[in-house]
């Protein structure tokens, strides 16, 4: 993969595909990392004699055409005031996507000036499965400029406009992030010192059942997963220890025969979880899931939490958050790890009173002398927000989605394209 460090770019227009997707509260950044992981690449070309045009994508806008998607939001503005600052300079927002606006300023930029275009998921194109209709915005886009970085490290698994297709229609490399994201996975996907423990929290079983089946050595649960073409080994290596937590955590456990009360439940994942089980006992992968629960009657931040000893969610309450037993537990599964990967909050962290087991796997793994890698989100803003010291891990991955493709060994397509020709 070329990298845009070596790229001839004085006098030259670049279009940079970034990941600035960061959360918003009232319409206000609420973690900034993503804009400032982004911050390199833009300096280094900006410093030597690039124009440069950003473009990226916000939540997920929603309607049938551009109008009514430019009209709901969210837009980009609050981002381009915030590169504004970190960056120490103007950033012009573009009206439009790649259109009139986005033309106009393109046309009239100067060496060292940067420019984001509005939020590229405003263009329905964007994320079309018609390779044409993706094909004709990233013509769009390809025609604000001569060269393409490709930066935007958690998109990557998205074969979009913006990611895959504008890439392919320019001379492109590799931003200074997704060359730093791919080494760090690397790193865990090619013979991770051990024992190699691996944490996961967050939300829904289903959206992360594939990577756990890879960890646990299960055939592909997903029989489309593409693997001939990756460019890192097809089969990762198995986890030693698979601390399961969070939302997911009460499916697992319901398989098991608990009570899960009206804690988060995905019903219809039952078999496959039960068959990761099965794998994992039959890997020797150790399979760790809460022993105790900090519960409350309600979703809400104000609800009272409560302790429940044992695995058993009574009925008429939730699971909110690990209880103080399965800290320990956790705590004692990582001590001697030299490897570790953590994706999702194992609570909901969100809540001041349910954030304690947030904290303390955060503690726990930054204790661990070894490579540790924290990937998603959710999970980035929690351990950021919790203000450890600098060097509490070794890499916080802007990467959820993008991170748990990689580890499942599957091609992402952004990289792909950046791969392709030169
Ligand atoms: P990431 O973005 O790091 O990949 P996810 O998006 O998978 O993480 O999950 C993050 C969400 O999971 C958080 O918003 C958190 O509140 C939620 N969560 C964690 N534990 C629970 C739980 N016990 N019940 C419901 N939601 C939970
Ligand atoms: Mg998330």
């Amino acid at each position: 993969m070329k990298r845009a460090e070596d790229l001839e770019v004085r006098g030259q227009t670049v279009l940079v595909r970034a990941d600035l997707n960061v959360p918003l509260g009232a319409g206000a950044i609420t973690d900034d990392g993503r804009i400032r992981a982004s911050l390199p690449t833009l300096r280094d070309l900006l410093a030597r004699g690039a124009a440069v045009i950003v473009c990226a994508h916000l939540g997920r806008p929603t309607g049938d055409g551009y109008a009514a998607r430019a009209a709901g939001g969210p837009s980009l503005r609050p981002v381009a005031d915030r590169l504004a600052e970190l960056l120490g300079q103007p950033v012009t927002l573009a009206d439009d996507v790649a259109g009139e606006s986005a033309r106009v300023i393109a046309d009239t930029m100067d060496a060292g000036e940067v420019a984001l275009l509005e939020n590229v998921r405003f263009e329905p194109a964007e994320t079309s499965k018609d390779d044409e209709v993706r094909g004709e915005l990233a013509g769009r886009l390809a025609a604000l400029a001569d060269v393409y970085v490709g930066d935007g490290f958690g998109a990557m698994h998205r074969k979009h406009a913006s990611v895959y297709d504008a890439p392919l229609l320019l001379p492109h490399a590799a931003g200074q992030l997704v060359l730093a994201e791919v080494a760090v996975l690397r790193q865990l996907t090619t013979g991770p010192a051990r024992p190699y423990v691996v944490v996961l929290g967050g939300a829904k079983v289903s959206d992360k059942l594939a990577v756990i089946g890879n960890l646990v050595g299960s055939a592909s649960p997903d029989p489309t997963t593409p693997r001939s073409a990756s460019p890192h080994p097809t089969t990762p290596p198995k986890a030693d220890r698979l601390l399961i937590a969070g939302g997911m955590a009460y499916t697992f456990l319901a398989a098991q025969g608990h009570r899960v009360g009206d804690s988060m439940l995905q019903a219809d994942q039952i078999p496959q979880v039960t068959a990761v089980l099965a794998d994992a006992a039959r890997a020797g992968v150790e399979l760790v899931l809460p022993v105790d629960h900090v519960v409350a009657d309600r979703f809400a931040a104000d609800a009272r939490p409560e302790v429940v000893p044992g695995p058993d969610i009574p009925d008429g309450t939730m699971g909110l958050d690990i209880g103080p037993a399965t800290i320990d537990l956790f705590g004692r599964k990582l001590a001697d790890a030299k490897t570790v990967f953590w994706n999702g909050p194992p609570g909901v962290f969100e809540f001041p009173a349910f954030g304690a087991g947030t904290r303390a796997v955060a503690e726990a793994i930054s204790a661990v002398t070894g490579l540790t890698v924290v990937g998603g989100g959710d999970s980035a803003a929690a351990v950021r927000h919790l203000d450890l010291p600098a060097d509490a891990f070794t890499h916080i991955s802007t990467g959820g989605g993008a991170s748990l493709e990689y580890l499942e060994g599957r091609e992402l397509p952004g990289l792909a394209a950046l791969e392709d020709g030169t």
